[in-house]
């Protein structure tokens, strides 16, 4: 780099915002944040995520000294499926259960969030608090070396084009909720159970730090239409453990007998809503002329089912962190943002069509894999670390040939 500073400046503070910001100030880039909440009111508002990411997604973290949960964050160990009887018996008809090879964590979001923003100030980033409208991004791209748009879920993100190629749905799949728990039973090894409803939805629950403490964060998605899609009108967060626990005494009894003495860790620990999963163009041009780049949800947003969302982020971080790295001094141009994306695209494309794909019934094949990993081990563990590795789903997951190979293989 030259002796004179380029300047970055990053709309949203959330997963990949401030992770990328911190990177850059650590390699010597001066950066501007606009972030349209204040530390505190993040610290003290509602949950916003379950955040349960993979140790690939941490060590990116960890590379840039933002792991500050490592001790106190609750270690996930495993990743577990079991599925419900169709009859509505109660019954569990298929489980596994797979060990992780090195563990995840789930550090609440407003955790994480404010405490990455002190650290931003302290590495010598500037921080604007204003939610910021496509007008402003003018200003900030007439003093600034580059853009980016990392505001996650917010309406801004909307001035990146859908792209219709990318996406496969144009509505949400499923009815969303998050209940932070505490005073559920633990788990022998803790983990992520994934509890599938057949025609109902999809239950998952792992351990997580939030600012109570430890608990235990429960991710209820209710098929659209189906006796999990209840949440309009809960309006108290008594009203949302009673619903919460109300689910899970009619589809999931085995986590019903969990969750019987579990209270929220705080008023807040709670949260309803829906997404759309959309691919958008990653370059929004204003009229000006000046482009700007998305980054992360703000340009590739899947439904949680399959707890990729923050993982995204940070490999989404340290794709665009390495690129501008790369790019030393030379403009930001337009060639360089889609390379940039396209470098993420690369990798997340094969998460979206994961995640798109566990939004219909298992197919036959994937039962079979199912079937196959209650009883061999290589299989479940193999499943679970997909998580923190969703590349090696493919071929064998997802294509029904290439799973019928496998099981072959492994059973000669
Ligand atoms: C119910 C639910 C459960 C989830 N569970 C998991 C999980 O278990 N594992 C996982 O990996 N992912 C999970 N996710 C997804 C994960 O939380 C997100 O994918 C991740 O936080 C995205 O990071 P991001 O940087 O793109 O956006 P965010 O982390 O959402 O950050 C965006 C930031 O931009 C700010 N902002 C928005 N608009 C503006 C504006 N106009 N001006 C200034 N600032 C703005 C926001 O306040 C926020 O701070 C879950 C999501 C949901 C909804």
């Amino acid at each position: 780099m030259s002796s004179a500073k380029r300047k970055i400046t990053i709309v949203g503070g959330g997963q990949s915002g401030l992770q990328l910001g911190n990177g850059l100030l650590s390699s010597g880039y001066e950066v501007h944040l606009v972030q349209d909440r204040k530390g505190e009111d993040i610290r003290t508002g509602k949950v916003m995520s379950s955040q349960c990411m993979f140790d690939k997604a941490l060590s990116y973290e960890r590379q840039l000294g933002l792991n500050f949960w490592d001790k106190e964050c609750p270690p996930v160990d495993a990743l577990g499926v079991k599925i419900a009887a169709p009859d509505g018996s109660g019954k569990i008809v298929l489980e596994f259960n797979g060990l992780l090879d090195k563990p995840a964590q789930a550090t609440d979001q407003r955790l994480k969030f404010p405490r990455w923003m002190q650290e931003f100030e302290k590495r010598g980033g500037t921080i604007e608090y204003k939610q910021a409208t496509a007008a402003d991004l003018e200003k900030y791209a007439a003093d600034s070396d580059l853009v980016i748009v990392a505001a996650g879920k917010g309406e801004i993100a909307k001035m990146f084009a859908r792209d219709a190629q990318k996406c496969q749905y144009d509505a949400p799949q499923r009815a969303l909720a998050l209940t932070y728990f505490k005073g559920l039973t633990p788990l022998p090894t803790p983990g992520v159970v994934f509890n599938i409803v057949p025609g109902v939805g999809e239950y998952f629950v792992f351990p997580a730090l939030t600012t109570t403490g430890p608990c235990e964060i429960g991710v209820y998605e209710g098929n659209p239409g189906g006796p999990m899609d209840c949440w309009d009108g809960i309006s108290s967060p008594a009203e949302h453990l009673a619903k919460s626990k109300w689910i899970l005494d009619t589809f999931i009894p085995w986590e019903a007998e969990r969750a019987k003495h579990a209270e929220l860790t705080d008023a807040n620990g709670i949260l309803a809503g829906r997404v759309t999963p959309t691919v958008r163009k990653p370059i929004a041009r204003l009229p000006s002329g000046d482009v700007v780049l998305g980054m992360a949800d703000a340009v590739v947003l899947n439904d949680p089912i399959t707890g990729q969302g923050s993982n995204n982020a940070s490999k989404c971080a340290k794709i665009y962190l390495d690129s501008i790295l790369a790019n030393g001094d030379k403009p930001f141009g337009e060639d360089w943002m889609q390379a940039t994306f396209d470098r993420f695209w690369d990798y997340v494309q094969y998460v979206t069509g994961w995640t798109n794909a566990m939004m219909q019934p298992p197919p036959p094949h994937v039962l079979n894999i199912f079937g196959a990993a209650q009883t061999n081990d290589v299989i479940a563990r193999r499943f679970a670390n997909c998580f923190n590795e969703p590349l090696d789903l493919f071929p064998w997951f997802a294509v029904p040939e290439e799973a019928d190979k496998y099981l072959k293989s492994l059973a000669a």
